[in-house]
């Protein structure tokens, strides 16, 4: 129950319910309620983000998946309002949220302001094309569940139809091309190619995923995985390379057709499917808010997630936040997560009309962690002394990269709570196919 002792004038809102601002959401409201904590997604459910190549490849079912935004606001104790923020006005602590529509077009909830004291942006990033011809026209990228869930149907309809392909012309085969060689791209390429095997085996007579599956990786830096250490990079080429996936590296794309991704060094990889995971921008609506954005296009805030407006903060993708040597944190959940903690004390002290907390928000890098299938991962923990980089590879690092999602659900279900769905999935897979097939 809300132990809030807060004028209750005082009202937050949070704006986008992911990897940081659901957390947020779910520290401040079990502590102030529902008066004056409220969450505002465009969606009725939460995805983790950092599982949608797991459900763009079918090995994650979102509908199982999803966790209500309704369930956790009467959970946590905030309020729950749902619709795609459409503006702010800033002088009048006002945002607008969009009307919701059902599939049909009918209006299921109006066009509604919301009035604040506070304002947190959280609205993560969208994918950025570098303006190349015809990437936003012809590639699929993974910003939210519907693009991962239609890249799957795709799939699933490009190999059924080069398994009819193959009894006219046995040469057929499915070429696709992943832009970027960042974790996403390489944990999608791996899971796409344990994700075809299954499928073929399930219905698809004449399609062999390992003969007539071609996936090309092409990335623009020397090397995979650049932002990581190049251990990591060395160990996850071998393991593409072991599953039959191609690695382009040193290669800019300037071209996607319908047909296939050009090169600026004049090459041409057929593809009749695209997956763009090259780099992230901030959400366009950001454009609009008057605030100062960085060039690519995230709010600028300083070393307290405060932005140039004294009543709105960001945290996440969506904004820049300085680090070290001029750079600024990572677009990372764990950087999400991080800032949601800090600001949960920051915000708990205002609610409280307590002095707020003089310490900066200093982003703690506790390594990278990549999967490279069900059984396999590899990364590297940071040590806190020496700053120093453990490299963690198989098994093991698989088993870890899963225990951020297990962190990130006990923060918005609780401990028994994220037992007990660890232990459904569990097993529903023994009565599920590995792939959801439909
Ligand atoms: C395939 C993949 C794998 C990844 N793997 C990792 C990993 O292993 N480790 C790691 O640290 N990071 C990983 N990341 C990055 C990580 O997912 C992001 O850094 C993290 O989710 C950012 O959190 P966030 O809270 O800023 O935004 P998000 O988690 O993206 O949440 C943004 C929320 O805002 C909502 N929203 C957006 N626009 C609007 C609007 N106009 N109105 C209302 N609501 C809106 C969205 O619905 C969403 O719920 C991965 C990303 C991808 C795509």
């Amino acid at each position: 129950m809300p132990t809030s002792t807060s004028a209750p004038s005082e009202r937050i809102v949070i704006v986008g319910g992911g990897a940081g601002g659901l957390e947020l959401a779910s520290r401040l409201g079990r502590a102030h309620g529902r008066q004056r904590i409220t969450l505002v997604d465009s969606r009725p459910f939460h995805i983790w983000k950092p599982s949608l190549h797991e459900a763009a490849a079918g090995t994650l079912d979102i509908h199982q998946e999803g966790l209500s935004y309704l369930m956790l606001a009467h959970l946590n104790g905030f309020s729950f309002a749902q619709g795609r923020l459409e503006s702010v006005d800033r002088e009048r602590r006002l945002v607008t949220v969009d009307a919701v529509r059902d599939d049909q077009g009918e209006e299921v909830l109006p066009r509604r302001e919301l009035g604040y004291d506070t304002l947190v942006l959280a609205l993560g990033s969208a994918s950025n094309f570098f303006n190349t011809p015809g990437a936003e026209a012809h590639a699929v990228t993974l910003d939210t569940t519907e693009n991962a869930e239609q890249f799957r149907l795709t799939m699933l309809k490009a190999m059924a139809l080069v398994d009819q392909a193959k009894v006219r012309d046995p040469s057929s085969r499915l070429d696709l091309v992943i832009v970027g060689g960042g974790a996403t791209g390489v944990e999608l390429a791996v899971e796409l190619v344990e994700a075809s095997h299954v499928v073929s085996a399930y219905g698809l007579p004449n399609f062999r995923a390992e003969r007539d599956l071609a996936i090309t990786l092409v990335e623009g830096a020397p090397r995979i995985l650049s932002a990581l250490p190049e251990k990591i990079s060395t160990a996850a080429t071998a393991r593409l390379k072991e599953l039959g996936i191609r690695v382009e590296t040193s290669c800019r794309v300037s071209e996607v057709t319908g047909a296939s991704v050009k090169t600026a060094d004049g090459r041409e990889f057929p593809a009749q499917l695209c997956m763009w995971a090259a780099g992230i921008q901030g959400p366009a609506v950001l454009r609009g808010l008057g605030l100062p954005l960085n060039k690519l296009g995230q709010i600028e805030v300083n070393e307290r997630l405060e932005t140039s407006d004294p009543h709105i903060l960001a945290l996440g993708d969506c904004c820049a936040a300085p680090w070290r040597d001029g750079r600024t944190v990572p677009a990372r959940a764990q950087a999400a997560h991080q800032q949601a903690e800090y600001l949960a004390k920051k915000l708990g002290a205002r609610l409280r009309h307590a002095p707020e907390p003089s310490a900066p928000y200093v982003y703690e890098d506790h390594g990278s962690l990549v999967s490279l299938g069900q059984d396999a991962g590899v990364g590297s923990l940071m040590g806190k002394l020496a700053g120093r980089g453990l490299f963690v590879s198989g098994t093991l690092a698989r088993l870890m990269y899963m225990s951020l999602h297990l962190m990130h659900h006990k923060a918005v279900l609780g401990v028994s709570r994220t037992a007990s769905l660890a232990l459904a999935r569990l097993l529903m897979r023994r009565t599920r196919p590995r792939v959801k097939l439909h």
